[in-house]
Formats: C-alpha cells, sequence, structure tokens
C-alpha cells in the first residue's frame, strides 16, 4: 500500500473542510471497502480522514421517521427495536450482508457509498475499465460477469451496486442528509445514485467535500408487511445474485400499496416502479406477481455471463411478493 497521512477528525465542520481543502483525501469510516480498495492499489488518496469520533453514532424515532446516524453499524441498526417491528427489510437485508465481524465494523454511511466488486475495477493490472480510466473500455462486457448488473447497464459498464442495505431504503423512500462546507441538504435514495449507462465513474451525487450525516428512514404503515428475499451461490458471506425487498398493504386481497427494490441485478439499488404500478390496485394473485416481474425486467441489457439473471430475479421477485402477501405459498 502507498504511504499516505492519516487525520483523526472530531468535528463534522472540519471534516468537510479537510476534504475541501484537498480534492484527494478521502474519508474512512469502518474501513472495510475503503482499506481494502487501497491494499489493492485501487485508491492512493494522500490522506486518509477518520471519521468514527464524529457524534453521527444514534438511531433515534421521531414520530413516523427514523433517523440513523451515518456512523452507526450494520449490526446495531439490525438490532434496533423500532427496525425490527417496523421495518423487517431492513433488518433482512443487512443481517443477510457480509458477517458478523464486517457488520461490527461496516457503517451505514459506508455501506451505501460502497464500491463495486467488478473484479477487474479491483484489478489495476486490467486497463480496460471505464470506471477506473475513463475511456478505457470494459472488460467486464467480454469477461467473467456473473456478478455483474442488467439494468442500467450498457456496454460502457455493467458494475453492479451491491449494497443489500440500500435496495431497501431505496424501496422505502429514505434520504441521507448530506454536509458540505457551506451547506446541507436531503436528497431521496432515489435520486442519490447514478446508472453506469449515465456515468460509469460517478456512481452518486456526493460532491467530493460533503459527507453523509444521516439517514432518514420513513416507517411504513403498521398494516404493511415487508420481507428481504436474498439468493446467491451460498447461504452465508456472499453477496446477492438476485434480491428483492417487497413491502405490501393487502386490503380484502387487494393490493393498496407496493414498493419493491432489486438488487444483484442494477448498476444502482433499484426501485422497481414498474412493479408497482401493476401491483397497486390489483389482484393479489400470482398471476399479478408474474406480470409486475416482467414490467421490471423487460428493459434488462444483459451480455452472455449475465442473460441468467433475467429469470432468477423474476422468479426471486415473485417468490418474495408469494412471501410477504401469503398468497399461493
Ligand atoms: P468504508 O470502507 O470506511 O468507506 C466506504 C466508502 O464510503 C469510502 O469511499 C469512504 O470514504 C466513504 N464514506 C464512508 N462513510 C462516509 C460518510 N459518512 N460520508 C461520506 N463518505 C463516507 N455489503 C452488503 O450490502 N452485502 C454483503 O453481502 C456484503 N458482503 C461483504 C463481504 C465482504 C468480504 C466485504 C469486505 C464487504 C461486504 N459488504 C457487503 C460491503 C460492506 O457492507 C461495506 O464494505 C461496508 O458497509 C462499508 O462500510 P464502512 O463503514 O466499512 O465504509
Ligand atoms: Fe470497469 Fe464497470 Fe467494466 Fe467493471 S463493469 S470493468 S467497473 S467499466
Amino acid at each position: 500500500m502507498h504511504t499516505f497521512e492519516y487525520v483523526r477528525a472530531t468535528d463534522t465542520r472540519e471534516v468537510v473542510q479537510l476534504l475541501a481543502d484537498d480534492p484527494a483525501a478521502a474519508c474512512l469510516a469502518g474501513g472495510t471497502t475503503q482499506l481494502d480498495l487501497m491494499k489493492d492499489g485501487v485508491l492512493e488518496p494522500p490522506t486518509l480522514i477518520d471519521i468514527t469520533r464524529l457524534p453521527l453514532h444514534g438511531i433515534e424515532r421521531r414520530g413516523e421517521i427514523l433517523h440513523v446516524g451515518a456512523l452507526v453499524t450494520m449490526e446495531e441498526l439490525a438490532a434496533d427495536a423500532t427496525v425490527a417491528e417496523r421495518l423487517p427489510m431492513v433488518r433482512e437485508s443487512l443481517l443477510q450482508g457480509a458477517s458478523v465481524q464486517l457488520r461490527n465494523m461496516a457503517t451505514i454511511g459506508g455501506n451505501l457509498l460502497q464500491r463495486t466488486r467488478c473484479r477487474y475495477f479491483r484489478d489495476p493490472t486490467v486497463s480496460a475499465c471505464n470506471k477506473r480510466t475513463p475511456d478505457s473500455g470494459c472488460a467486464a462486457v467480454e469477461g467473467v460477469a456473473r456478478m455483474h448488473a442488467v439494468l442500467g447497464a450498457s456496454e460502457r459498464c455493467i458494475a453492479l451496486h451491491a449494497s443489500d442495505l440500500a435496495v431497501a431504503l431505496v424501496a422505502l423512500d429514505a434520504a441521507v442528509h448530506v454536509q458540505g462546507p457551506s451547506h446541507s441538504r436531503t436528497v431521496p435514495l432515489t435520486e442519490f445514485y447514478l446508472t453506469a449507462a449515465e456515468s460509469p465513474q460517478r456512481e452518486n451525487v456526493l460532491e467530493h467535500a460533503e459527507l453523509i450525516t444521516e439517514v432518514e428512514i420513513p416507517l411504513p404503515p403498521a398494516a404493511a408487511r415487508s420481507g428481504y428475499l436474498k439468493v446467491r451461490d451460498r447461504t452465508s458471506y456472499e453477496f446477492a445474485l438476485t434480491s428483492a425487498a417487497v413491502l405490501l398493504v393487502v386490503d380484502h386481497a387487494t393490493i393498496r400499496q407496493a414498493r419493491v427494490g432489486l438488487g444483484g441485478v442494477g448498476t444502482k439499488p433499484w426501485r422497481a416502479y414498474e412493479a408497482e404500478h401493476v401491483l397497486t390496485g390489483a389482484p393479489a394473485t400470482t398471476a399479478t406477481f408474474l406480470d409486475a416481474a416482467d414490467a421490471t425486467m423487460r428493459d434488462a441489457w444483459t451480455v452472455p455471463g449475465t442473460a441468467f439473471k433475467v429469470p432468477l430475479a423474476r422468479r426471486t421477485l415473485v417468490r418474495e411478493l408469494q412471501n410477504v402477501s401469503g398468497v399461493d405459498v
């Protein structure tokens, strides 16, 4: 690993000023993404600002909104009583991610900003990677692409956004609070991420000198049921091949409200609006669920290595809609 300066910060404004003063500096939270990429030589920031001492560790329910500090760990959020009671799909997305050891280190802010697992991005000896080096090509399109994306993908980049939590949060209309040197703003997660087709190099709308300080999660209606289904090559310590976060309010066998997020398939955490449109107001039946899954995967862009994901994602969504609704299981 290259040498770098280590700075431990205790004040949020100090961090954003340090970032503003140094366009190449980077933040260190749990380090489970950042340090891996530095060890692999993909990232070489001259300065690493340790933000773990910032006062961003709280979880607080205010009315029907859960406010989660950016430095809350994955394990802490999964153990929260409100999450257990009102947000099962958030809890399940967290507990099916990584390992207990990693979840005790990894923060919520870091999880939302984790970089792709594309093996070509993570190997600086591979020259063709538009995400690392603009206009250099994409080695994955003709390479090993089993863990890559089919939605929001193009020949320029098919890198997957691998966060499980983000899939549940986009479905719930969660938002991030962002602090900059002289401003703060709130960005809905559905507007936070960019697709690889839009911009391989830039994954979200966060500016360099901005810090995520908090995630705001609206609590769903008490009548809602939700869940997260993750399909992977082994049952623990593995990223999703496909996943589905589903929230439904069903009344007298009619779907009154539907929220759907898909993982393992998108270059960003995928909000499946087309599925929601088909589901809302329709009878809660497997026929409806199949129509919703078809609508969602209609625009998939595949390469030989990712083609299997279209039918798999379809089946994953139908199964989770069945699980959550209790229909035809
Ligand atoms: P860091 O590594 O410290 O930071 C990540 C990035 O975010 C860096 O660029 C950093 O500068 C930036 N950053 C961090 N916090 C902030 C902030 N508040 N504001 C602005 N920038 C910030 N994830 C899943 O969802 N599912 C899985 O199954 C899964 N499996 C994994 C398996 C392994 C072996 C590993 C290593 C990781 C896995 N992960 C998985 C990813 C893991 O969840 C992330 O690495 C972790 O959540 C990142 O959090 P962190 O606090 O360690 O972030
Ligand atoms: Fe790079 Fe994206 Fe292609 Fe991976 S998929 S090699 S990250 S351009």
